[in-house]
């Protein structure tokens, strides 16, 4: 394969724009995907005219607006290029057809910011994301708006939350003297995901339904012998790889990373950053394509933040940056940050941005999967904190607490390896356990889920350090003595936010009750963590920086717990029809056998020992009638829901998922001493190895 020449060729990008479009509609369509200038409309339709032109010499007979309702899905609609003429028909693609849709909105989740009445939706070309063909289809990437103007999708806040940052990040730039066209955030997401064998998947009706396994004893191994991360590939997985590497290049992903993560069956790809939207766009198209190259394989690709106990689950850590068109990256400390007064400056607006809002960075990835994973211990807490590393993290100190700060120098090449080329040795180190880690010249915030949109997080981000830059531009435009006072505005930020900083183990059983003492938020459940989007503060933030209405944040904040409440909803009605129509049968299947057994010995010696029969019959007994007790009790509690989505998703958290996990260990009890013969599901030693 010639990857230099399939990278991007389904795309329309840049290469294709400047070929085919004539110079004045490139440098105008460019001006706006570089600037973010609004759209010229009189050029839509030659660049519709080209688009289509170019789908069509790739195949396509269809083109869909392509968007990103609040579902963590994409949407499309497929309308065919044909225009009659005469009795034949001629390819068309407007410039209105390009620039605006409207899709029926009725049946996408608005949190009653919709009536049903008013079903009407708009969908709007996004330029500043790349067109693509994809089976036949040109793909168009837009915002999903409604009638009345409230946005019904992810991506729309999210180009409003780089817009506010832009902005913000300019006027502080400028206070420094700094001049530029635009600043952008940059994001690179790292996916995890799971690969299992189709057919163990097709005979589990939890994995089906729910994305993840509802019953499952601990395997005899699990991730203890530390084998897996890193580890070399097996055939088929590394076959997979190549394909969705192809496959991804062709539609222009920068896929550069690919290796086996901690958990047996667990891996992951990481892309290349780019632009935020780009990156939410990119990574939305890989889940799907890594569930589709998956089937070509006989796998399936799960991504799921928890589908297996006992093991590691899914995340998707967000790599995150800030920098200008000139290629200044406001996230690098450079040689001595400590005489970095821009740096320091933008490091104190991220840290009190992160502390003052954590409630909220915490509720936008609180959704029913990635609650099995924060907080458990593999991923980091629910507890949000900064991880600074060595360097940055004894500049603060030494700021906050008034000591000296001693420069520690990278110590050249000292690995221990005296063939080994000298390099320097990085400042910081990593860590793994912290949810908001500097790792260099960005932040990685690690609290999102796998199958998460990577959209929610960016917004939150964006938006609050956008205000936070807007209150130093606030609170330096006018000063006397710039240096002093940025050098006092900055201290007095890290001093009120230095709560947050914590750069230990995460994981250690000192921080909870150490993050406590510091009044840090701990919401373990997404019912206790969505409501901190109705404190009143927090829904201000995204009003003053033109991201949200009120409406719009408690509206999607509504939805978010509407989701959970379904998600455990679907999980809790399927684990009630796999215990009754599986479980309960096939225990009895095997005590029917045991017991004939039983009364066969007796009947031909008092000789032949039925003890341990006896034992093993009675204990299933006992535990398949408490098993069919839990599951009654179950099914009656979720039978009487409040109303409400806040009582409801509380009633889910404190009240249905315990009876949940009742029933679970019942049914993994019955696992461990029921003959294999008769268990209705593949184990997790079936699933978990069953890719040879
Ligand atoms: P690390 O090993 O510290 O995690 P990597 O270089 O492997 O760092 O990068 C991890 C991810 O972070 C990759 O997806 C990479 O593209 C992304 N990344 C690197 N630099 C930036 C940046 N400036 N902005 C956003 N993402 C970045
Ligand atoms: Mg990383």
């Amino acid at each position: 394969m010639n990857v230099t020449e399939i990278f991007g060729s389904n795309v329309f990008n840049d290469e294709a724009m400047k070929n085919l479009l004539p110079k004045e509609v490139y440098i105008s369509l460019r001006r706006t995907i570089d600037t973010g200038a609004p759209l010229d409309s009189s050029i839509a339709s030659v660049v519709a005219n080209a688009m289509k032109d170019w789908a069509v010499s790739k195949g396509a007979t269809h083109y869909t607006h392509w968007f990103q309702p609040l579902t963590n899905l994409t949407a499309e609609k497929h309308d065919s290029f044909i225009e009659p003429s005469g009795d034949k028909v001629i390819m068309q693609l407007t410039g209105k057809s390009l620039i605006v849709g409207e899709p029926d909105a009725s049946s996408f989740p608005s949190g009653g910011t919709r009536a049903t009445f008013s079903a009407r939706g708009y969908t709007a070309w996004d330029p500043t994301s790349p067109a693509f063909v994809k089976e036949g289809t040109l793909y168009i990437p837009t915002v999903f708006v409604s009638y009345t103007g409230e946005t019904l999708d992810k991506k729309a806040p999210l180009l409003k939350s780089m817009t506010a940052i832009d902005a913000q990040a300019k006027r502080l730039l400028r206070l420094f003297g700094i001049e530029c066209k635009k600043v952008s955030t940059t994001v690179g997401p790292e996916q995890e995901y799971f690969l299992i064998d189709e057919k163990v998947y097709e005979a589990r009706k939890d994995l089906i339904l729910t994305g993840r396994t509802l019953f499952g004893a601990r395997p005899p191994r699990g991730q203890e012998m530390e084998d897996h991360y890193f580890g070399t590939l097996k055939p088929r997985i590394a076959a997979y790889m190549r394909d969705l590497d192809e496959t991804l290049w062709k539609y222009g992903i920068f896929a550069k990373t690919k290796h086996n993560e901690v958990a047996p069956a667990q891996h992951e790809l990481a892309p290349i950053f780019t632009t935020t939207n780009v990156a939410v766009d990119d990574n939305q198209l890989t889940m799907e394509i890594m569930k589709k190259v998956a089937k070509r394989h006989g796998l399936v690709c799960l991504l799921h933040e928890k589908p297996f106990e006992y093991i590691n689950g899914s995340g998707k850590h967000n790599n995150w940056s800030v920098s200008t068109d000139t290629g200044l990256n406001l996230l690098d400390p450079g040689e001595t940050p400590e005489n970095n007064r821009l740096f320091m400056l933008i490091l104190a607006c991220v840290i009190a941005a992160v502390d003052r809002y954590q409630g909220v960075l915490r509720a936008c990835v609180a959704s029913a999967g990635n609650d099995h994973r924060l907080g458990a211990d593999e991923a980091p807490p629910a507890i949000v904190s900064v991880y600074l590393g060595d360097q940055l993290g004894a500049i603060v100190d030494s700021i906050v607490l008034g000591r000296e700060y001693v420069p520690k120098k990278a110590i050249p090449g000292s690995i221990g390896v005296p063939e080994s080329p000298i390099f320097p040795i990085d400042t910081t180190d990593r860590n793994r356990t912290s949810p908001f880690a500097f790792t260099g010249n960005k932040f990685e915030f690690r609290m999102l889920g796998s199958m998460a949109s990577v959209a929610d997080p960016n917004i939150v981000l964006n938006t609050i350090v956008a205000e936070l830059f807007s209150e130093a531009v606030e609170a330096l435009s006018r000063a006397k003595d710039f240096d002093k006072e940025c050098k006092a505005f900055t201290e007095k930020l890290l001093k009120k936010h230095y709560r947050i900083i914590f750069n230990y183990n995460g994981y250690g059983p000192d921080w909870e009750p150490e993050a406590e003492r510091r009044g840090l938020l701990n919401s373990k459940t997404t019912a206790d963590a969505v409501p901190e989007f109705f404190k009143q503060e927090n829904i201000d933030v995204f009003v003053h920086q033109g991201v949200y209405t009120e409406k719009e944040v408690i509206a999607r904040a509504n939805i978010q717990l509407e989701n959970y409440i379904k998600s455990i909803r679907i999980e809790a009605l399927t684990m009630i029809e796999m215990a009754r129509q599986d479980v309960y049968p096939a225990v009895n299947g095997y005590l029917s056998e045991l017991c004939g057994t039983i009364a066969a010995k007796q009947a031909i010696s008092e000789k032949f020992p039925v003890g341990e029969d006896m034992k093993v019959a009675e204990k299933l007994a006992v535990m398949n009638d408490a098993m069919m007790s839990a599951v009654a009790k179950l099914e009656k509690d979720l039978n009487e829901m409040p109303e409400g989505e806040r009582p409801a998703s509380q009633k889910m958290a404190h009240v249905v998922l315990p009876d949940m996990e009742q029933v679970r260990r019942i049914v993994d009890g019955m696992e461990t001493i029921c003959s294999s013969d008769y268990w209705p599901y593949p184990t997790y030693t079936d699933i978990l190895y069953s890719v040879k």
